[in-house]
């Protein structure tokens, strides 16, 4: 399987998931330093799993498809792709910059585009696959300063259910995850009175962990949905219903 973002949150979460049932797993991720990508690594190797890291832009579409041309040149098929890596460039509309706004755009939507196009054909010819895209709840539901992380998120779930009628017939399934709160280094960042207010909000009265989310993506990667398709799943307690 191959996974965006897989170096730490939710990603590293789902490496472990897919690693728990002897997945070869490739990750990419972003950042210069190397720490936390090796810190998923240690802890797969760890459960005697193969598993790489490699650093990619997802934002870049050249990049993206050199990458994939590479796996799949080497390995021949990718059976699941995760598209989860993302990113805040919050800032209320008024004072949102046009960088503010590209970035989010750029590497939430546009990246999961890059990786869902250049992995698609090879799923084509094996006839089988499975796509899951990391949406949010904020897709859904909007939130102020998230104008642009809400836009990309929204975009995602009309891609997935677009991208899903196409490949329906081809033994490829597409979906969506939309996470609520999760105890992540992203909602790290939120200040204290936004997490209040959130967690006001949430029924079940707690922030869900990234295992939570993991479950989920690896349940709709399994045999067992073979017939789920074009479904946004939210794991969120109750903070959108
Ligand atoms: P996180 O802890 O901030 O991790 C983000 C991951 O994305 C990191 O692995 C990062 O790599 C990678 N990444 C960022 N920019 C990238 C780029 N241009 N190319 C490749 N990789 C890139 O985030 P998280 O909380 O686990 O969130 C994971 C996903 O769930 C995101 O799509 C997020 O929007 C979504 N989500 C999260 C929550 C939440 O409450 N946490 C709720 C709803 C949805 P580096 O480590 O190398 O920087």
């Amino acid at each position: 399987m191959v996974i965006t973002g897989g170096s730490r949150g939710i990603g590293r979460a789902v490496c472990l998931r897919f690693a728990r049932e002897g997945a070869r797993i490739i990750f990419v991720h972003y950042d210069p330093d190397d720490l936390k990508a090796n810190e998923t690594l240690g802890l797969v190797d760890k459960m005697d799993v193969e598993a790489r890291a490699r650093k990619l832009d997802i934002s870049s579409f050249g990049a993206v498809e050199a990458f994939f041309q590479e796996v799949v040149g080497e390995f021949q098929r990718v059976d699941v792709l995760v598209n989860n890596a993302g990113i805040t460039r919050d800032a209320f509309l008024m004072r949102m910059s046009e960088d503010q706004w590209d970035q989010a755009l750029l590497v939430n939507l546009k990246g999961v585009f890059n990786c869902t196009k250049a992995v698609v054909k090879s799923m084509v010819k094996e006839r089988s696959g499975r796509i899951i895209n990391i949406s949010s709840v904020i897709g859904q539901i909007g939130n102020i300063g998230q104008s642009n992380y809400a836009a990309s998120k929204a975009g995602i779930i009309g891609f997935t259910k677009s991208v899903a009628r196409e490949l329906a017939t081809r033994g490829i399934t597409v979906n969506a995850v939309a996470p609520g709160f999760i105890n992540t280094e992203m909602t790290e960042k939120l200040p204290d009175k936004a997490r209040e207010t959130f967690l006001a909000q949430i029924p079940m009265g707690r922030i869900g962990e990234p295992d939570e989310v993991a479950e989920v993506v690896y349940w709709l990667a399994s045999v067992t949905t073979n017939y789920i398709t074009g479904q946004v799943i939210h794991v969120n307690g109750g903070l959108y219903m």
